[in-house]
Order: structure tokens, then C-alpha cells, then sequence
């Protein structure tokens, strides 16, 4: 049986864990464990037939003590309002871990963009910023890319929050395309973050990166540039898993010798989805969805969805891992995560491990802002610096009060957000 989870009483139970561990006062509890505003609209676009369809939008801004709102729009056919909550709260947490003077958002709309020409994905966009855009802004709440939004998506809304206010406003939006606002090395972030926080746990564990394999779930933008840092550090990724549109199932495919990453890239669609008939053809044997965390690997990277790391499978992860590191938003439920510390993995926690994103985010806002824009060397050194800083914190922290890295990490986050509330008179 597939149980359902509600995000959203799991981000708040997190909390609930750490306010009490913080002993916040009730101000500070109130106000932190829900979303200071939340937006939900009807966005009209004219489909290519001609005929009018309704999509259901989604923005929630939970926190902005530190600074503006910052998270991405989501196009998902089962997005929920539930899930946008716990996203935003999770966003607010992650810019603290590490220290960038933003808040935290998320958006998303109720639609699947393989069901939608590039025309009226380009309607949902502009419709979008038409109903968000006098909430939204370069000082208020920047928007970027998350799952099936991509920068063109970014650029259209851009492209109409501009026409709305009749001036070049590029730090509105993150994700942009180099070129047109965007940021070098934004593609990268994320999955280059994660690497670069999964080499230090390796380092204090002792373990030379070389000596290593890994299986990764999901195939997309996070999990394609982790595996490229991965391998370029000396790693091997043996198992890769995605979902396949045309069954409707994911599935796992390994190659125990190694995944050739430029290889699948070549059978693999915009969206992560590797070509399922092409890929038996190139050594992989096919496996069920759930397969990627059965592996016999030192290291696990969920980088697909939330609430993929259940207390259902949660027995079923191969012998010999040692690090997990969180490349999605939520993959692992509180229940799941007890065993996880239990057996001593370490987890490196998604609001440290993917904050990558954000991070390179912030830059691309400061490089929009002042319409001066640096090489991609200098972004991803920034990067690998913020990232570090973030990782050793929470390392140290756990270390020193025993916590287990995910606690840690929050306390860390959870700390300065209160700090910052009761130093505004918030709380
Ligand atoms: P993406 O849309 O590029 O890729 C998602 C991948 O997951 C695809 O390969 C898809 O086939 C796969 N997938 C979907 N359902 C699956 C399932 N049931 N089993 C196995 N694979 C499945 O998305 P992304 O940008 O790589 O984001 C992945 C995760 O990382 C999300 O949780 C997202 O919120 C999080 N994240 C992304 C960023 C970013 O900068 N892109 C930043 C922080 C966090």
C-alpha cells in the first residue's frame, strides 16, 4: 500500500522538534510555524484549440525577516496547497542554513506541462505573473525555476512582469538564461552544491571520494550535475532512476560498472526522463522505480521528489551506505528518518545539501540588481565557499550538542529566523 503524506504537517512537526529544542517562546512558535501570506488564484489561458482553460495557482510567502522571499513555481498535475506551505517553510529555513539575507517562498501551478504546447505554457506564465505580480518583485518575493519550470518559463514571466511595470526590472526572477539576466553556473548549483557539501562529509568520514559509488533518483537538473561533480571528484555512479510519461512508472537503471552520464543524456527528454527502450541497448538493466535505494552503494542521492524514503522502504537500503545526501526538498518522512539515525548514516539534510540553488539564486539576484555580471569560475568558487561554510556549521554543531545532522541544521536555521523576528519586534 502507498501511503499519502501531507508535507505540510511534516515541515510543521520539524519545527515543532527544534522550537522546542530552541525553546522559543509561544510569539516566536505562532508565527514560525505558519506562512505569513499565502496567495491562491485562477490563472485563464486561451488553449490552442480555442477553448479557455482554468489552471489553479499557488504562492506562499512564509518568511521575510531576513530579507526578500525567495522560491521557485512549480508545474505539477498534483500540486496542492499543502505542498507549496511546506516548500516555502522549508525555503525560509534553507536561505538561513546558509546565511544569505533572503526569506522564503514557493509557487506552483496545478498543470502538466507535457500536456501543454509552448504556447500555452507560455500563457500559464504570463497569467501567472499577471495574478502574483503586484506581491511579487526585486525587493518583495523573486521567483525561479523548480520541477517542470525551466528558463524560458523564467524569461516569459519576466518578460511580463517588465510590461506590467514598464521597466527592466531582471532581478524580479532567478533562472533566467545566461545572456538575459541569468546567472553563470545557475544550471549547475544545485547538483554542484550538493557535491560540493557530499565531499566534505567525505572528508570527515574519512573516505576518499575515489573508493566510492552512488545511486541517484531522479534524472533532472539536480541529479545530472551532481553526478557530473561526483565523477569529476573521482566518484561512480552505478544507478540512475526517473519517471517514464508513457507508463506512468518510474523505473530504475543500473550499470554496475558505471553510468555514462553524456551517454543517457543523449536518450534522455527535457524533463529527466530517460528513453526506456534505447536504454537496454547501452548495457543498463532495468529495474523497478524503488530499486535506486536497494543498491550497494556507500551513498544515496534522492534527487527527484518528496516522501521517497519511507518508513515502508526505509529497511530496504543496501547494507553498506553510508551518506545520504538530500538532493530533493522533503525526500525523507520524520518516521524514515529515525532509522536512518539509527543505523549512523549520515545524512547531509535537503535545506543543506540542494541550498546550492538558492545560493547561486541570490547571486544571480545581487549580479541583476547591479546589471554586472561575473565568469562562471567566480560564481561557483563563491558557491563552493557559502556551501562549505554551511556544511561545517552544522557539522560542528552536531558534533558538539549530539545532534543528527538534519536537527543540527535546522537549529542552526530555525535560530537566526527568530533572531531576526525578535530584532524586527516581530516576536
Ligand atoms: P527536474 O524536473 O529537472 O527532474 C526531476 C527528475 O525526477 C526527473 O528525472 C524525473 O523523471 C524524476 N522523477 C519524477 N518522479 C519520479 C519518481 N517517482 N521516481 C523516480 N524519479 C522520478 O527537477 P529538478 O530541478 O532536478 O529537482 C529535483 C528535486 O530537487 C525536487 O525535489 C526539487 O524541488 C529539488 N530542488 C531543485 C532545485 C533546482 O535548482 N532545480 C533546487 C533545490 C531543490
Amino acid at each position: 500500500m502507498t501511503r499519502s503524506y501531507n508535507s505540510f504537517d511534516i515541515a510543521q512537526a520539524q519545527f515543532d522538534g527544534v522550537a522546542e529544542l530552541l525553546n522559543l517562546d509561544p510569539s516566536a512558535r505562532d508565527l514560525l510555524r505558519y506562512p505569513m501570506r499565502e496567495f491562491t488564484f485562477a490563472i485563464t489561458a486561451r488553449m490552442d484549440d480555442g477553448r479557455i482553460r482554468i489552471f489553479r495557482g499557488f504562492r506562499v510567502q512564509h518568511n521575510d525577516a531576513k530579507g526578500p522571499c525567495k522560491g521557485g513555481i512549480r508545474f505539477h498535475p498534483l500540486e496542492t496547497l499543502d505542498t507549496v506551505r511546506a516548500l516555502a517553510m522549508w525555503m525560509t529555513w534553507k536561505c538561513a542554513v546558509v546565511d544569505i539575507p533572503l526569506g522564503g517562498s514557493k509557487g506552483g501551478v496545478v498543470c502538466d506541462p507535457h500536456n501543454l504546447s509552448a504556447r500555452e505554457q507560455e500563457t500559464v506564465c504570463r497569467g501567472y505573473v499577471r495574478c502574483m505580480g503586484r506581491n511579487m518583485g526585486p525587493h518583495l518575493d523573486v521567483p525561479a525555476p523548480d520541477v517542470m519550470t525551466s528558463a524560458q518559463h523564467m524569461l516569459w514571466m519576466l518578460d511580463e512582469f517588465e510590461a506590467i511595470h514598464g521597466s527592466k526590472q531582471p532581478g524580479f526572477i532567478t533562472g533566467k538564461p545566461v545572456g538575459v539576466g541569468g546567472s553563470q553556473g545557475r544550471a549547475e548549483a544545485t547538483g554542484f552544491g550538493l557535491v560540493f557539501t557530499l565531499r566534505e562529509a567525505l572528508k570527515e568520514l574519512n573516505i576518499r571520494p575515489g573508493d566510492t559509488t552512488a545511486s541517484v533518483q531522479g534524472f533532472g537538473n539536480v541529479a545530472q550535475n551532481a553526478i557530473r561533480l561526483y565523477s569529476q571528484i573521482g566518484g561512480r555512479t552505478v544507478c540512475v532512476s526517473c519517471w517514464d510519461q508513457t507508463d506512468q512508472a518510474s523505473y530504475s537503471f543500473r550499470r554496475k560498472d558505471g553510468i555514462d552520464l553524456d551517454e543517457l543524456l543523449g536518450i534522455t527528454d527535457r524533463f529527466g526522463g530517460i528513453d526506456k527502450r534505447k536504454v537496454r541497448d547501452l548495457g543498463y538493466e532495468i529495474l523497478p522505480g524503488e530499486a535506486w535505494l536497494e543498491q550497494d552503494v556507500d551513498i544515496l542521492i534522492p534527487a527527484a521528489l518528496e516522501n521517497q524514503i519511507t518508513e515502508d522502504n526505509v529497511s530496504r537500503i543496501g547494507k553498506r551506505v553510508r551518506i545520504i545526501a538530500e538532493g530533493a526538498n522533503g525526500p525523507t518522512t520524520p518516521a524514515a528518518d529515525s532509522a536512518l539515525e539509527h543505523r549512523g548514516i549520515f545524512v547531509i539534510p535537503d535545506l543543506l545539501a540542494n541550498a546550492g540553488g538558492v545560493t547561486c539564486s541570490y547571486f544571480e539576484q545581487v549580479q541583476s540588481n547591479t546589471n554586472y555580471y561575473w565568469d562562471k569560475d567566480e560564481v561557483l568558487s563563491k558557491l563552493d565557499i557559502k556551501m562549505t561554510a554551511a556544511f561545517i556549521a552544522v557539522s560542528e554543531l552536531a558534533r558538539k550538542r549530539k545532534l543528527f545532522t538534519r536537527t543540527a541544521a535546522y537549529v542552526i536555521a530555525v535560530d537566526r529566523v527568530a533572531r531576526a523576528c525578535r530584532d524586527r519586534g516581530w516576536i
